[in-house]
């Protein structure tokens, strides 16, 4: 499979020279994406719309991936799925910028990596769970209690240790 180095950086020579209310759909199939080396997006999907627009573009974006996690109170490897919607604008302007709107730099591309892995790890919650009632794990001997009761849990657990 191949695998680009930088898959969201963007040509954008030919939609810069398009009427202003064009636009363009780029999907994108990524599959494994590093942020870093323990940091990765599995199953990277989306679809980037970039429309032409006075000052530039405007680029509407619909991701999708997974990642590992683990659950904050069983700690077991968790499969957390992905999904970020946003939008942001990219202007030829060189005067003060509002905080959404970044300008176009003069290679003719724009990059949406940082958008788009921002926003889908702004998706991931603070303290993931594996399941809503997870048990966790017995704070005397660690056992993890959705698996099995131990000598300090004769009884059923209810709700959290957290
Ligand atoms: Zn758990
Ligand atoms: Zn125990």
């Amino acid at each position: 499979m191949h695998h680009p180095k930088r898959p969201f950086r963007i040509n954008i020579g030919l939609l810069i020279n398009q009427p202003i209310g064009y636009s363009r759909d780029f999907p994108f199939e990524v599959g494994d994406f590093f942020i870093s080396p323990d940091l990765i997006l599995h199953e990277l999907t989306g679809t980037a719309v970039l429309g032409r627009t006075q000052p530039g573009l405007q680029v509407n974006a619909d991701f999708q991936a997974s990642i590992m996690v683990n659950c904050v109170r069983c700690l077991e490897d968790l499969k957390l799925p992905l999904h970020a919607v946003f939008e942001e604008i990219f202007t030829f302007e060189t005067h003060p910028l509002s905080e959404n709107e970044q300008i176009i730099s003069g290679d003719g591309y724009i990059n949406l990596e940082p958008f788009v892995s921002d926003y889908l790890l702004l998706q991931i919650p603070i303290k993931p769970l594996c399941k809503h009632n997870c048990k966790g794990l017995c704070s005397i001997c660690g056992q993890n209690l959705n698996q099995a009761t131990c000598e300090h849990h004769k009884e059923p657990v209810e709700g959290s240790l957290i």
